[in-house]
């Protein structure tokens, strides 16, 4: 997932960064406050072998349903890494080439995904 939304090597970060690398992200001064939040949020990171980052330390971790994420430290932390997530998305596009797209807040990306009532077993 993640090798998909850094960009490649070849990407600038928009601090000027050289290389918006998965490495990079966990340093760049663009995205600090919403890492910081997020790792606030989810609490405290073992040791990490390299190239192993936070952010996949914490995907690893997610919840396997929705339901999942609407408790304890989800509730904080799923908001929070939307956050990131879309900002290195950001980051990693030239303000020239990113295509916007509208999404829900972060905050209501979850009632989002559980107000969508089951069909009915047939
Ligand atoms: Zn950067």
């Amino acid at each position: 997932m993640l090798e998909r939304l850094y960009a490649n090597t070849k990407t600038k970060s928009r601090c000027g960064a050289t290389a918006a690398t998965r490495e990079h992200y966990t340093t760049c001064a663009l995205l600090q406050h919403l890492l910081k939040n997020l790792l606030e949020a989810f609490g405290p990171i073992p040791n990490l072998v390299s190239p192993q980052q936070p952010i996949d330390h914490i995907l690893n971790r997610l919840p396997r349903s929705e339901v999942g994420l609407t408790l304890g430290k989800w509730q904080s932390t799923w908001p929070a890494l939307l956050h990131v997530l879309r900002e290195i998305d950001r980051l990693s596009h030239h303000a020239n080439t990113y295509n916007y797209v509208e999404e829900p807040a972060p905050e209501e990306a979850l009632q989002a995904t559980t107000s969508i009532t089951s069909p009915p077993n047939i």
